[in-house]
């Protein structure tokens, strides 16, 4: 079966969110057609639009899409969306404002060498009433320039271009951060296999 290479981006800020993001990680490594490929170091990064909730964590995983014979990139994404929005379910994400406290986000940010811009499957839209009409579009729209997606994936693939990018992964990290600030994301754990290994 032919594989696409995706990358996730995860973010929490209710509870313990490193153990949640941990969980969240080993729900996608279990879950059949996926292989979990990479997984950046765990980031504290500063809450962005609604400043007055706590800090984030925040991670990016690389994984390996099992492709159905004869399903088109949009079909894939879209079932990947599907499944992501399963676990945030799982894990009990509540409908809340927008950029509001979360328990768990999961963001699909590159699919492939695909751009992708396509109506969601009913069960991939968004609690959030503001957003539910929403089509899936990948790369993430606001990955570009959002530190706290940059720094986790420059960990993965600093090389790569995403579809749409005039630049690499590591330059728009390198040019976020000169424009955030180092306090904005600061690695703070790297993946042992298992969970967090605080970085000392
Ligand atoms: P943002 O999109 O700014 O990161 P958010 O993650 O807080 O915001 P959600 O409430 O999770 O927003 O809703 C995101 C909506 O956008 C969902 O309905 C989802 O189906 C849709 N969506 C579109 N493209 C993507 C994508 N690449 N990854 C995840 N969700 C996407
Ligand atoms: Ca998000
Ligand atoms: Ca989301």
């Amino acid at each position: 079966m032919a594989r696409v290479r995706a990358y996730v981006g995860l973010g929490a800020n209710v509870g313990d969110a490193a153990a949640t993001l941990a969980e969240a990680i080993r729900a996608l490594a279990r879950r059949p057609g996926l292989r979990l490929r990479g997984v950046s170091r765990l980031y504290a990064t500063a809450p962005v639009g609604v400043l007055d909730q706590p800090e984030f964590r925040n991670a990016v995983v690389a994984l390996d899409v099992l492709v159905k014979p004869g399903a088109s990139p949009a079909d894939s994404a879209s079932e990947l969306l599907v499944a992501l929005k399963g676990i945030e379910r799982d894990f009990g994400r509540q409908p809340r404002e927008r950029w509001g406290p979360r328990e768990v986000d999961l963001d699909l940010l590159v699919f492939g060498r695909n751009a992708i811009s396509v109506e969601r499957p009913r069960a991939g839209r968004s609690s959030n009433p503001a957003k539910a009409a929403l089509p899936l579009t990948v790369p993430h729209p606001e990955a570009h320039h959002r530190l706290f997606v940059l720094a986790p994936l420059a960990d993965l693939a600093p090389r790569l271009v995403p579809p749409g990018w005039d630049e690499t992964v590591l330059a728009a990290a390198d040019r976020q951060r000169a424009a955030e600030g180092d306090a904005a994301a600061r690695a703070v754990a790297a993946w042992s296999g298992e969970g967090w290994r605080p970085l000392g």
